[in-house]
C-alpha cells in the first residue's frame, strides 16, 4: 500500500465532550476546539469521508444530572443532547475556519442552526468532501451518544467506527495515574460487553459486533494519529479489526 493511500473510505468519528475542555474541566475551549477540527481536515485532504458524532460531556449528562438536579431521566437525557448540540456547532466552525467544509445535522429538529438528520443527503455531504457533525445524538433518551456512533456509523456504511479520546487507547489500569498501565493493542467486542473493559456502552458494542463494525480507540490529541490509523497503521486499541 502506497503511504498515502487511506485504508478507509468513510469514518465515523466519536468524539467525547470532555476533549473539547481541560481535564476535569467545562464547556468549550478554543485549543482543543481548533487542534481536533485540524486533525479531521488533514484525513479530509486524503479524500477520506467523514461523519462525526458529537458527545457532550463536557456540558453534561443525563444520569448525572437527572440525580442532581431531581429531573426525569428522559428531561436530563433531552438536555444532554442539547448540549451536544453547543459542540456540533463549535467544531462546524473551527472546521470551516480551516478551510474544511462542514454541516450539522440534528436528530432533534431545530431547523435554524442544522439541518434534520437525514440519511440520503448526510450520504451526498460525504460524498462531496463535506463533514457531516451529527448533532442530538439519536434524538432519543436512555442511550448515549457511544449508540448513536454505532447506529449512524451502521446505517451510513462507514467502514470503521473511530473513537477519539484523551488516552492512547484502553488500559489496563488508569495511564493518568499509573504509569504502567498496559495498552490492549486489541480487545474483543465481548471483553467490553461483559464489563472487563470499559470502553465503550455495551449496547453500542453489541450493535458493532451484531453487525461487524469494527471499533478503533485512538488518543484524538497525538497530533497525526487520527491520520496514521486511516492510513493503516495499527494504533491506538482496535475491535474487530481485521
Ligand atoms: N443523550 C441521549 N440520547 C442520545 C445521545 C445522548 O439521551 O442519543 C444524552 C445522554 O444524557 C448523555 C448526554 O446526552 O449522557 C451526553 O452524551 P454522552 O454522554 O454520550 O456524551 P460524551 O460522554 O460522549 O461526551
Amino acid at each position: 500500500m502506497s503511504q498515502d493511500q487511506p485504508r478507509y473510505r468513510r469514518l465515523m468519528l466519536k468524539i467525547s465532550g470532555e476533549v473539547f475542555c481541560p481535564p476535569g474541566g467545562f464547556g468549550l475551549h478554543r485549543r482543543p476546539l481548533d487542534r481536533i477540527a485540524g486533525e479531521i481536515g488533514e484525513v479530509v485532504q486524503l479524500g477520506v469521508q467523514v461523519a462525526v458524532v458529537v458527545g457532550g460531556g463536557n456540558f453534561l449528562r443525563g444520569k448525572h444530572t437527572a440525580e442532581q438536579l431531581g429531573l426525569a431521566r428522559a428531561t436530563a437525557d433531552y438536555m444532554g443532547m442539547l448540549a451536544t448540540v453547543l459542540n456540533a456547532l463549535a467544531l462546524q466552525e473551527a472546521l470551516e475556519r480551516q478551510g474544511c467544509p462542514a454541516r450539522v445535522q440534528s436528530a432533534l429538529s431545530i431547523a435554524r442552526v442544522g439541518e434534520p438528520f437525514d440519511r440520503r443527503r448526510c450520504l451526498r455531504h460525504l460524498e462531496k468532501g463535506r463533514v457531516v457533525i451529527l448533532a442530538a445524538g439519536t434524538g432519543n433518551p436512555h442511550v448515549t451518544t457511544d449508540s448513536c456512533a454505532s447506529i449512524r456509523g451502521l446505517e451510513l456504511s462507514a467502514d470503521v467506527l473511530l473513537k477519539g479520546t484523551k488516552v492512547d487507547g484502553v488500559f489496563d489500569d488508569d495511564p493518568a495515574t499509573n504509569p504502567n498501565a498496559k495498552l490492549y493493542e486489541n480487545a474483543t467486542y465481548r471483553e467490553v460487553i461483559n464489563g472487563r473493559l470499559r470502553v465503550m456502552d455495551i449496547g453500542a458494542t453489541e450493535m458493532c459486533e451484531q453487525y461487524g463494525l469494527p471499533v478503533i480507540v485512538f488518543n484524538i490529541f497525538k497530533p497525526g494519529t487520527l491520520r496514521r490509523i486511516v492510513l493503516g497503521e495499527p494504533l491506538g486499541t482496535r475491535m474487530g479489526v481485521s
